[in-house]
């Protein structure tokens, strides 16, 4: 499996596409959102292409004409389902099917290991630490643990 930072695909997801970001997360995958634009721009669209260009992101789209604009830098999403969405980019080649839960599904940042602090502060943590272990982003002060989401993922997802 390649380094988190070598070479693997980065996206970048339209608004249409919420679930799937987080999704791509929690796999692993630097994926931004529109969502995280100010609301409102006309341009949308073609910022939406000058930032995949720019920061080489694959553009993840459900709208077929800004697809086509994107030529090779963008995928046309065809399904509205998640798990269909997710099982496309694998058949594409454009992800592993794997859950590292190494990034924040909210805000996309690296997540670290949580410190004792971290999880003791934390009152939605399960208070039976053993066989867990912890990540915390940075960024929006919340603890991730493989069970939180990563469960219930894994099994969505490994089963393909
Ligand atoms: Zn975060």
């Amino acid at each position: 499996m390649p380094d988190d930072c070598c070479g693997e695909t980065r996206f970048i997801a339209d608004r249409m596409l919420g679930t799937l970001t987080r999704y791509l997360r929690f796999m692993g995958y630097d994926t931004t959102s529109a969502n995280q634009l100010a609301l409102g721009n006309t341009k949308e669209d073609t910022l939406l292409l000058d930032m995949a260009v720019q920061d080489h992101r694959i553009l993840l789209t459900r709208d077929a004409e800004l697809a086509r604009r994107g030529k090779d830098q963008a995928v046309l999403v065809r399904s509205e389902d998640v798990m269909e969405q997710v099982q496309q980019l694998i058949d594409s080649e454009q992800i592993e099917r794997r859950v590292t839960m190494s990034r924040c599904s909210l805000c996309n940042t690296l997540l670290r290991e949580a410190n004792t602090c971290e999880i003791q502060n934390a009152e939605y943590a399960p208070k039976d630490w053993r066989n867990i272990s912890f990540r915390w982003c940075e960024r929006c002060r919340k603890l991730y643990w493989n069970g939180s989401h990563g469960t219930q993922l894994e099994e969505r997802i490994g089963k393909g």
